[in-house]
């Protein structure tokens, strides 16, 4: 029999040991088994340090039996069998079992052995309960009857220590390793030699040996990088693939016109582009004039101007024909860029209506909210072309949603989208339309180089000339009660002088008079516990400042005599835009806000951000959030509000938000402090994914190296037909739901 890695753990390992595998660790075929690899090694010359176990693991130690006690029951019959066993150290934990009284004949005072179970605790002590075990001899090796069950390894000085679960422990992986291992022909190397060579990788078949089976820790070293390289390899090779095969589509191309609206539109502009924007721009502009689609990331720092060099692509493929869309994550957003578009076209945008440009276009806007009438005036605008620039949410994915000649898709606040929804779109055209996304926040390279991989970037590092610096300031109402009054004021005075503040809440509330989501003042010391660095929408516990309440309050008791508004996600989408239209209007003085307003919205005069429990928020969200102001003229303030106490984790994370203005810096910072998964999200499909070991954290030079590899051998073989074991990697990596859908696309 051939063994591969699709072979199914069945027909190596039998129906017990498979079932095994599978129910406890959902282990199927040879590649899941030799993928499920070691979280650790026990060296046999010491033992496990006892002290560092938390309660709740699933742990497989290596300790000393101290001492062995069998018992009776009090009232009933039956026996319990409880021993201690130490550490070097002499750290200790108790081991259980009921109704098992051989076991005690099993245990000696002072061997050595390997116990695993799940760290519970009793009365205070921590303790493993009907834990398995296997002893060791001097030699090391299973005594007596454990030598069958556990075959030779532990004969090695290292043994590794697998994730485990309830129903298998770690020698139970470890024996299926290991028979696979003896049964298992050579493991096809996806990786080339020649790449193997240059980067001084051992091939995989030798690479997962040293993993599952090592002599030394140089080895786990070794085996480690090379399966890391593998991840980090194959996925590139794939976003290399994407991007080839997206480049030899064909795709209108739509070269500037030097007369047309891109050039009335320059030459009208209030303000000059920043050298970014410039350069940026014709980084697109030569994009579009190509006869192959456009797929660009726009990677900017907030309130970098991403919206104007958006704009202009926009024109220019207006000027050559074709339509562009503009897809916004949110009906605050989308409202807002069709205001601003159209202030900024004028009567550039108003083609065909009294007081148009004659050689104009039109802008539609689509959300899910708007009125049928309204609805059906946009959908008729797009397809039938007249209007050149269509605006919208969500709403614009709909079957219902046609155009005449889709030339651009722009995604903005990419984040916000998966990749599948950014796709849909371009089912909308007959030709791929060129496509260029925009993120809101900076983003660390490692994550541009994966989860963005198949896009070329562009980097929007500097800001407008003349703004002045925001001042970020922290607020610790825990220590200085007395500041936030101070707030009040500030916003009063600023309110005086013409400006308008943001208010900041992490909760709406049931009411204002919601006991959990409060005014300020009620807050009580229950939010001075540490943080516990979870996400800042959580509903637990710790009373926090609820956006009703606090409208509530500033508007009846703190600021009367001002206008205070209120916008949360729980309004409709009319009254949404109601609000924010009335605030960038300046009828109000503060917006009273949740993270509607995080990312995007774009009111100059706003001067002042007021973060209630700023310790809620995560750091990006903090920067997005500080964006809002010291978007015009005027200085912008940040004033972040908490009330954890100093030394807590969450303080660090104000004080790194204090300290910068560099979203690119905060963007490592918060990668650091998020779930590798939630960040690979994107890319990492289903059970079969394979990134295991790559860290975006750590790694970045290796994925460098790896992306520079896999565009090489990409350039020089597309189709991968050369390349048999890497394809076959690929296609296992991404998965058969997604290869079905990248076909698609
Ligand atoms: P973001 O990149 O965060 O999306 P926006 O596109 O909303 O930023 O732009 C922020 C603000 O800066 C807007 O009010 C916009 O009109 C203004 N702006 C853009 N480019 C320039 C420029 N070159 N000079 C001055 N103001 C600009
Ligand atoms: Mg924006």
């Amino acid at each position: 029999m051939a063994v591969g890695v699709e072979t199914s753990l069945g027909e190596v390992l039998g129906g017990k040991g498979a079932t095994k595998l599978r129910a406890g660790l959902d282990l199927r075929t040879v590649g899941d088994l030799l993928h499920h690899y070691p979280r650790r090694y026990q060296s046999q010359d010491a033992l496990t340090d006892l002290a560092s176990l938390s309660v709740g693991d699933e742990v497989t130690v290596l300790a000393e039996v101290r001492s062995v006690d069998v018992r009776p029951y009090r009232s009933r019959r039956g026996w319990i069998v409880s021993a201690v066993i130490a550490d070097s150290s002499g750290g200790t934990l108790e081991v259980t079992w009921f109704n098992q009284k051989w076991r005690a004949d099993k245990l000696k005072r002072g061997q050595r052995g390997l116990f695993a179970g799940q760290v519970g605790e009793y009365r205070g002590k921590r303790q493993l309960t009907f834990p398995e075990f296997v002893l060791l001899n001097d030699q090391g090796e299973p005594s007596g009857r454990d030598r069958r069950r556990t075959m030779e390894r532990f004969t090695r000085s290292l043994i590794p220590v697998y994730p485990a679960s309830r129903s298998v422990a770690s020698w139970d992986v470890m024996n299926g390793v290991a028979h696979v291992l003896t049964v298992l022909d050579r493991i096809p190397d996806p990786v080339p030699e020649a790449v193997r060579r240059a980067h001084g990788l051992p091939d995989l078949d030798t690479a997962l040996r040293m993993m599952h089976q090592p002599d030394t820790y140089a080895d786990v070293a070794a085996a480690r990088r090379r399966l890391t390289w593998d991840e980090a390899f194959v996925l590139q090779v794939e976003l290399a693939r994407r991007r080839t095969v997206a480049n030899s589509r064909p795709a209108i191309p739509r070269p500037v016109r030097p007369d047309g609206l891109l050039a009335e539109f320059d030459s009208r502009l209030p303000f000059a582009l920043t050298a970014g924007q410039r350069s940026v721009g014709a980084e697109i502009l030569a994009d579009l004039a190509r006869p192959h689609p456009m797929l660009r990331l726009l990677e900017g720092e907030v309130g970098s101007g991403k919206t104007v060099v958006a704009l202009r692509a926009m024109l220019a493929v207006v000027d050559a024909g074709g339509q562009a869309v503009l897809l916004a994550p949110t009906e605050v957003l989308a409202q807002q860029h069709f205001r601003t578009v159209s202030a900024l076209l004028g009567d550039l945008g108003r083609a065909g209506e009294l007081g148009g440009a004659p050689f104009g276009t039109r802008i539609a806007v689509l959300t899910g909210s708007q009125g049928a009438a309204a609805r059906r005036e946009a959908l008729l605008e797009a397809a039938s072309g007249a209007a050149g620039i269509v605006i919208g949410t969500h709403a614009l994915l709909q079957d219902t949603v046609q155009f005449a000649d889709l030339g651009l898709v722009v995604v903005d606040e990419q984040h916000r989208f998966g990749v599948e929804q950014r796709d849909a779109l371009r089912w909308k055209a007959d030709t791929p339309p060129h496509v260029l996304v925009m993120t809101a926040t900076p983003i660390p390279r490692t994550v541009a180089m994966t989860v963005y991989g198949d896009l070329e970037t562009s980097v929007l590092r500097e800001l407008p000339a003349g703004r002045a610096p925001i001042r970020t300031t922290l607020v610790p109402s825990a220590e200085k009660p007395g500041w936030l009054e101070r707030v009040w004021e500030r916003l009063r005075e600023e309110v005086a002088a013409g400006r308008q503040a943001y208010v900041v809440c992490s909760r709406i509330g049931e009411s204002p008079s919601d006991p959990d989501a409060v005014a300020p003042p009620q807050r009580v010391v229950g939010s001075l516990e540490p943080d516990t660095g979870t996400d800042t929408e959580s509903e637990d516990g710790g009373r926090t400042a609820g956006v009703l309440a606090t409208h509530h309050w500033l508007h009846t008791e703190v600021l009367p005599d001002l206008r205070v508004g209120l916008l949360h996600g729980r309004m409709s989408a009319e009254d949404k835009d109601a609000v924010m239209r009335g605030f960038a209007e300046g009828e109000y003085g503060v917006l009273v806000a949740t993270t509607v307003i995080e990312v995007g919205v774009d009111v100059p005069n706003a001067t002042v951000m007021v973060v209630l429990d700023a310790d809620r928020f995560g750091v990006s969200q903090l920067h997005q959030l500080r964006g809002r102001v010291g978007r015009g003229d005027h200085e912008g303030l940040c004033l972040l509000e908490s009330m954890v106490a100093p030394g807590a984790p969450a303080r660090a994370r104000l004080a790194a938000v204090q300290s910068t203005l560099d979203g690119f810096e905060l963007a490592r910072l918060d990668l650091e402090q998020r779930r590798e998964g939630d960040v690979l999200g994107a890319v990492q499909a289903g059970r079969h994914s394979r990134l295991r070991l790559l860290s975006l954290r750590r790694d970045e030079e290796l994925i460098a190296l790896a992306r520079e590899e896999a565009r090489r051998l990409v350039a020089e073989d597309p189709s991968l037909a050369h390349h048999p074991d890497l394809a076959e990697a690929v296609q296992r990596m991404i998965g058969e739901d997604r290869a079905a859908f990248l076909e698609k696309a």
